[in-house]
């Protein structure tokens, strides 16, 4: 598409996500990690590419995944629940080597996160570019990029695949920073995740991965400056996510629009960002305006924190409307 413009209609194809696939499995009480017998909570469907994509679907966009699972439990958990909302699995792969990845989390009470994580070693980490994988791309609409997804080996090799077949067919490109810093100083991290940057047609930084993004590492820069630069370089659109204090959108054409967030009360914030993402890149690509779409992006960001669970809060668009018109906004 050209740069600069909206995102590719809903009808040109699904939007699709590659990366993790995992279960989260969460103590019910809080305090420092796992070091002692603690009850548990789970398996929770999980993986930030899988929340953002299960909202996405409930939402009412068309939506398939690219990953891997165990042929397991808690692989079977997570293919159920995609589906069931609406999204195009046929691109899973069902592993018959390696278990479904998982999380185990435990809230400290600063609110800080203990996790035991099996990624790197389970099927989630074990993508590959299957004739359904291809095949999906080669009608999709819309790719997101979730940047969880960079740990994941050979994972970039198959995001350069599905964004020369969404491009060739005229689709558009999201990016979610959502990368740990660590990640950024290994290997070809850096130029790689800029060489997305300068494809994408959106962006949906979380706090400071609006200066990450933007590749200024100037000592004290400005938003503005950090969002003029991400204009620079052909993006069209950028959806920054304020956690409690809400959203922003930044037009390339100069339209802004500022939503705050709705009171809820925080039960469990994993998960706040994708849906947020899920349900905006959704909702514009069905024809909505910015201000609208970020109005249902926040219902639900904020629905999602509310319940306990990584994608228990994820809502269809009646569910969002309710919750819309009977929860109040932070002033
Ligand atoms: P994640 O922790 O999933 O990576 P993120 O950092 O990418 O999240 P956030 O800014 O935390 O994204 O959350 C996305 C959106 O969800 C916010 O812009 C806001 O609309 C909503 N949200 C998040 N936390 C809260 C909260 N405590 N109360 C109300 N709304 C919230
Ligand atoms: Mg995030």
């Amino acid at each position: 598409m050209a740069r600069g413009r909206d995102l590719a209609p809903d009808a040109l194809g699904p939007t699709i996500v590659i990366g993790e696939i995992l279960v989260e499995i969460m103590a019910t009480t809080r305090g420092l990690g796992f070091l002692e017998p603690i009850p548990l909570l789970g398996p929770y469907p999980s993986g930030a590419p899988a929340i953002f994509i299960d909202q996405c679907a409930k939402v009412g966009g068309s939506a398939g995944i690219v990953a891997t699972v165990g042929d397991d439990d808690f692989g079977r958990i997570n293919v159920a629940r995609l589906q069931a909302d609406g999204c195009d699995v046929s691109a899973i792969r069902v592993s018959s080597d390696h278990p479904t990845g998982s999380a185990f989390v435990r809230y400290r009470e600063d609110g800080s996160r203990d996790f035991v994580y099996n990624i790197g070693t389970s099927a989630a980490a074990r993508i590959s570019l299957t004739p359904e994988a291809q095949s999906l791309f080669e009608r999709a609409g819309h790719l997101h990029v979730m940047g969880t997804a960079f740990a994941i080996p050979g994972a970039f090799e198959m995001i350069e695949a599905a964004l020369s077949a969404v491009v060739a067919r005229g689709g558009s490109v999201s990016l979610d920073p959502n990368l740990r810093k660590e990640l950024m100083g290994q290997g070809q991290t850096a130029e790689r995740f800029a060489s997305l940057v300068d494809r994408a047609d959106l962006v949906l930084p979380s706090g400071d991965e609006l200066f990450v993004a933007a590749g200024l590492d100037a000592e004290d820069p400005s938003e503005a400056e950090a969002v003029a630069a991400l204009f620079a370089r052909g993006v069209g659109e950028i959806a920054l996510k304020r956690g409690e204090h809400g959203s922003t959108v930044f037009r390339a054409d100069g339209a802004r629009v500022d939503a705050p967030a709705f009171a809820v009360e925080e039960v469990d914030p994993t998960g706040a960002g994708d849906c947020f993402g899920g349900a905006y890149v959704a909702c514009r690509r069905l024809g909505l305006g910015p201000a609208e779409a970020l109005d249902y992006a926040n219902a639900a960001g904020a629905r999602n924190v509310a319940v306990r669970g990584p994608m228990e809060g994820a809502g269809t668009r009646a569910e969002l409307d309710a919750f819309i018109a009977r929860t109040p906004r932070r002033s």
